[in-house]
Parts: structure tokens; C-alpha cells; sequence
């Protein structure tokens, strides 16, 4: 038996860059990739000049700013993607724009398949200010099903929809809603309440692998941003599915760690029954698709937190528990078990000392567990007390700027200036020792930097600065952006910095975020995108490199 020779390390790419920030306090000149992962780096620009072979791309970089690719730690990718299958009405101005964009649906539909619109749209955004009608509907899609709902309680729909539906016109009201009529008793299409859901019955979803192509899309737009990885906040078993499908396929431009929902209505039996059958665990997976773990929603958002204080617009309501805190006690308790870690939004403060006690009762029960097993999705809400009661059980925050950035307008409304002020205080967590992770939940692909400047100004899209006090440095927010989400994906090790054997995800941007002026990070982009030493973006060809110019 002889020994092959041990192959000579020859990289795929030699990236000298203005500076390459690794995340773990040092700075390089160079990085060398092989196959998925980083291979090398030096301090000095020729510093892996050896390890260049004929095959190697020598990339000049020196007008760039390389980083860890952003791991983001709690955003819908899914929902994302399944938004773009939807017919955009939430755009339109007029009720002729939203007919058109109905009618141009249509025309590329097969026939007799629905046409679903997104369901962000307002008649008051209408020039008409008024509801599409089902004739209207009818001229635009003769032929298809239409089902435009509007928010969560009304919709319009064409006759093709009602036909598709068995309504005709003496079919009675569903229970909790209205079929609309014409005074003339003839149907006008509008559905309100349960009649919403009842034709809604009849409006097949994308199919897995639409939903696998949609995927790929969105998660090149996310990737075009300078993401590398997302923590997929919510999907179910069926979504898991597209999402394998989506990975087999080798269309995910993004790493993603999804968490599956245990939805609150089950009963307890039902939810560890749903867990007993998901026959794996936290971790299953691959480098680009692995499951994070269990998501547990506690209360609602801006408009159904469980607040200690009532509503600043509504003095009559503090919000909603989704939960039985015994219940999602013993739920918790066979879910770590198993091996499942959690993590369970809570946007409110009263959500948030709730889940604190269900925390400190599972760890009673259950012993000491890993950093980063139960982890509190948001804490939006949060007092002194909170926050140190977390610190010390062990108990981990996943952290999203960009809601305050987007909402922060309905949150002055809904919670008043000074808890506005409060929200989400980076700050005040890792003043007492919080481990923390960076992320979005806006839904749709959103500028990391831009995120960064929010957490370095407090700066929002349309409430002006709220709580300034408590901004970070750059320096922080890209930590906690790269490296927190790494360790809140146990992947530490594997992620999260620029260091060799780690996977090769690297984004390269034109200007220095730790140098340039806090106010220009907000619409800065990549020039490249890297995951797994892949391009996942790179629309000047700039990883081209040497090679071809070589006459290799
Ligand atoms: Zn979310």
C-alpha cells in the first residue's frame, strides 16, 4: 500500500482586502478560501501568496471592507417568500391599479387556478377609497378564482370564487361572519369574518415546490444585502419540507436554522405528541439547512403585547397571554428532554417576567442547561429586574432594532413615548452581562447596516430617535450580528468570525463601517457576498479574479 503524498493546501480564492475585521478583535490583509471554508489569513497582503496555485482566484480587493457575512437572528424567510407568490395589491393606488395587477395575474394563471393577493392593502390607500367589486374582479380575471383578502377579517372575491366555494344565492351566513349583498340581493363579493375562512378553504396554497423557487429568490435578495444565515423565526412541518426541498435542490443563497412552531392552540397533550413526532432534534441538519428548535409564541405584537401597564390608547386593555404559563411549563419541560431547544417570543413586559417564571421553573425542574436552550425571542419590554433575572438563569435574547425602527410610529400610539423610549435597551442587557443576538423580523429582506445604524442612533424610519441612551457602538452591534447569532445557533465554532476552518461566509462593502460617518451606514450595501465560499453576490464580477487573466 503506498501513501498518496499529502496534497499541497492550493486555495480556490486569495482575497486581499482594504481590511478584514475577523470578529474576534483582529484584523487581516488577506484571507485565503478552499472549498467551503477559510483556509488562511494573514496580516500582511502577500502573507498566502505560497498558497496561490494556477487554480487560485487572486482577488484585488483594496477598495474593500471585508466582514463575517450577517447572521441574522430571528427573521420569516419563509413568510418573506411566500409573500412574493402573491399578487402585490398592497401597492396599488387605485382601484384600477389593483384590477390590473389582478387581471395581469390572471393572464399568466393556468386556468381555473386561484389568484391570492398579499393582504397588507388598505381601500383608504385608493384613490377611490373604496373596495374593488366583484364585478370589477369578474372583468379582471374571468376565469380564475380571485380571493383578495384585506388584513384578517375581510376579503373580496369574484364570482369564479364564490362558484369554487358552492356559494350561491341563498346560501346562509357562516357562523361569526356575512356573505355580502347587492340591494338587489345579488352577491357583491365582499366576505366578512368566518366567510373569510370559509372560501378561503377552497384557495390551494403554493405548492412545495413554488415554494422551494420562491425561496431561492428571496433568499438571494436577502443575500444581495450581505446575509449569510437566518434563524427562520416560524414555520411548520409542511414549510420544513419545502425548505429540504429548497436545500436538495441546492437553491437557498442563504444557511438557514429553522424553528418549528408549537402553536398555543393545542391542547398539552397535543403540543408533546406534536414534539414526540418530529423524531429529531435541535441541530438536525446540515451546514446550510439545520433545525434551530421549538417556537413557542407567548403573547402578540404591538397591538396584543402583555404589558404590566395598560395601553396608552386603550386604558381598559394590558394585552394577551397566548399561554397557560403551567402549561407551556410542562410543554418546555419535555421539549428540553428531548433535546429541543426553545425559544419563545415575548414582546411585552408582563410576557416577559411570565416567561421568566416558566423559565426558572423548567431549569428547577430539569437541572442546569446549555446557554442558549430557552431563549427569549424579543423582550421588547423588559425592567431592571427582568433583565437580571434572565442574566442569571441563563436565559438568552434574541434582538430586533428593525421593529422599532418600522413600528416605532404605532408603538408612540399603542405603549406611549416613555416605554417607546424603552424598547429593546441593548444597552441596559449586556451592561448586566446579557449574551445577546442581532436580528430583524421585518419580513422582508432589510440592509443589515441599516439595522447596524439603528442600533448605534436608536434611529427609526418615521418615530425620530427613540431613547438614545441606549446606543451601541458599531463595534457591538457587528458582533452581536455575526458572532452572537453563531452562538445562538451553537455554531460558535463554525461561524460567526473570520478564522480558519471556519465556514467561508464573508461580505465585502466599499466604505469601513467602523470608520465611516454613523449617518452614511444606513444605505451602505455589499460589493460581495460570500456563503460557504460561494458567490451569492457579486454583480461586477469582482471574484472573477486573476484566473482567467492567467490563461490557466
Ligand atoms: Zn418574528
Amino acid at each position: 500500500m503506498t501513501r498518496e503524498p499529502a496534497e499541497p493546501l492550493r486555495l480556490d480564492y486569495l482575497i486581499k482586502a482594504r481590511t478584514i475585521y475577523s470578529m474576534t478583535g483582529k484584523t487581516y490583509r488577506s484571507v485565503g478560501l478552499r472549498g467551503a471554508e477559510i483556509a488562511a489569513v494573514s496580516a500582511e497582503p502577500d502573507g498566502l501568496d505560497d498558497l496561490a496555485g494556477h487554480s487560485t482566484a487572486v482577488v484585488d480587493a483594496s477598495d474593500l471592507t471585508l466582514l463575517p457575512a450577517f447572521a441574522d437572528s430571528h427573521e420569516h424567510l419563509m413568510e418573506a417568500s411566500r409573500g412574493t407568490l402573491l399578487v402585490p395589491v398592497d401597492q396599488a393606488r387605485s382601484v384600477a391599479e389593483f384590477s390590473g395587477l389582478v387581471a395581469e395575474a390572471a393572464r399568466d394563471a393556468a386556468l381555473g387556478r386561484w389568484i391570492l393577493t398579499s393582504i397588507g392593502w388598505h381601500e383608504s390607500n385608493l384613490a377611490e377609497n373604496r373596495l374593488p367589486t366583484l364585478a370589477e374582479l369578474d372583468v379582471a380575471a374571468p376565469d380564475n378564482p380571485v380571493l383578495a383578502r384585506r388584513g384578517g377579517h375581510l376579503a373580496v372575491v369574484n364570482s369564479a370564487a364564490l362558484r369554487a366555494a358552492g356559494i350561491g344565492p341563498d346560501t346562509p351566513d357562516p357562523p361569526g361572519g356575512t356573505i355580502g349583498r347587492l340591494p338587489d340581493g345579488s352577491r357583491d363579493g365582499v366576505l366578512e369574518g368566518g366567510a373569510v375562512y370559509q372560501v378561503a378553504a377552497f384557495a390551494p396554497g403554493p405548492s412545495r415546490a413554488e415554494l422551494a423557487a420562491a425561496l431561492e429568490t428571496t433568499s438571494a435578495a436577502y443575500a444581495a444585502l450581505g446575509v449569510g444565515t437566518i434563524r427562520e423565526a416560524m414555520i411548520n412541518l409542511d414549510e420544513l419540507l419545502a425548505y429540504q426541498e429548497a436545500r436538495d435542490r441546492d437553491l437557498l443563497r442563504v444557511r438557514v436554522r429553522p424553528m418549528i412552531r408549537v402553536g398555543s392552540e393545542l391542547a398539552e397533550d397535543a403540543a408533546i405528541a406534536l414534539i414526540d413526532g418530529l423524531g429529531a432534534r435541535s441541530g438536525f441538519g446540515d451546514d446550510w439547512l439545520r433545525i434551530w428548535g421549538l417556537k413557542i409564541v407567548l403573547d402578540g405584537g404591538v397591538e396584543g403585547a402583555a404589558l404590566e401597564q395598560p395601553y396608552a390608547n386603550d386604558p381598559g386593555s394590558s394585552g394577551h397571554l397566548n399561554w397557560d404559563p403551567a402549561v407551556i411549563t410542562r410543554v418546555c419541560v419535555e421539549a428540553v428532554g428531548r433535546g429541543w431547544r426553545i425559544g419563545t417570543h415575548a414582546v411585552g413586559d408582563r410576557a416577559v417576567r411570565t416567561l421568566l417564571d416558566v423559565y426558572e421553573d423548567v431549569v428547577g425542574q430539569v437541572g442546569p442547561l446549555p446557554q442558549w436552550t430557552l431563549v427569549i425571542e424579543h423582550a421588547m419590554l423588559s425592567d431592571a429586574t427582568q433583565r437580571d433575572r434572565a442574566v442569571r438563569g441563563g436565559f438568552n435574547v434574541t434582538v430586533q432594532h428593525p421593529v422599532l425602527w418600522n413600528m416605532g410610529s404605532e408603538m408612540l400610539v399603542a405603549w406611549g413615548s416613555e416605554r417607546t423610549r424603552q424598547v429593546t435597551p441593548i444597552d441596559q442587557w449586556l451592561a448586566v452581562g446579557a449574551d445577546l443576538a442581532a436580528g430583524t423580523d421585518v419580513v422582508r429582506p432589510f440592509n443589515p447596516m441599516t439595522n447596524v445604524w439603528g442600533m448605534v442612533t436608536r434611529g427609526t424610519k418615521s418615530a425620530g430617535i427613540q431613547g438614545p441612551e441606549h446606543a451601541i457602538s458599531v463595534g457591538t452591534a457587528l458582533e452581536l450580528y455575526t458572532m452572537g447569532t453563531a452562538r445562538l445557533n451553537h455554531e460558535q465554532d463554525r461561524l460567526g468570525s473570520i478564522t480558519p476552518a471556519k465556514l467561508a461566509d464573508l461580505v465585502g462593502y466599499p466604505a469601513d463601517p467602523l470608520a465611516v460617518d454613523r449617518d452614511d451606514l444606513a444605505e451602505l450595501t455589499p460589493t460581495v457576498t460570500l456563503v460557504g465560499g460561494r458567490a451569492t453576490h457579486d454583480p461586477d464580477k469582482r471574484l472573477a479574479g486573476d484566473r482567467a487573466r492567467a490563461g490557466e
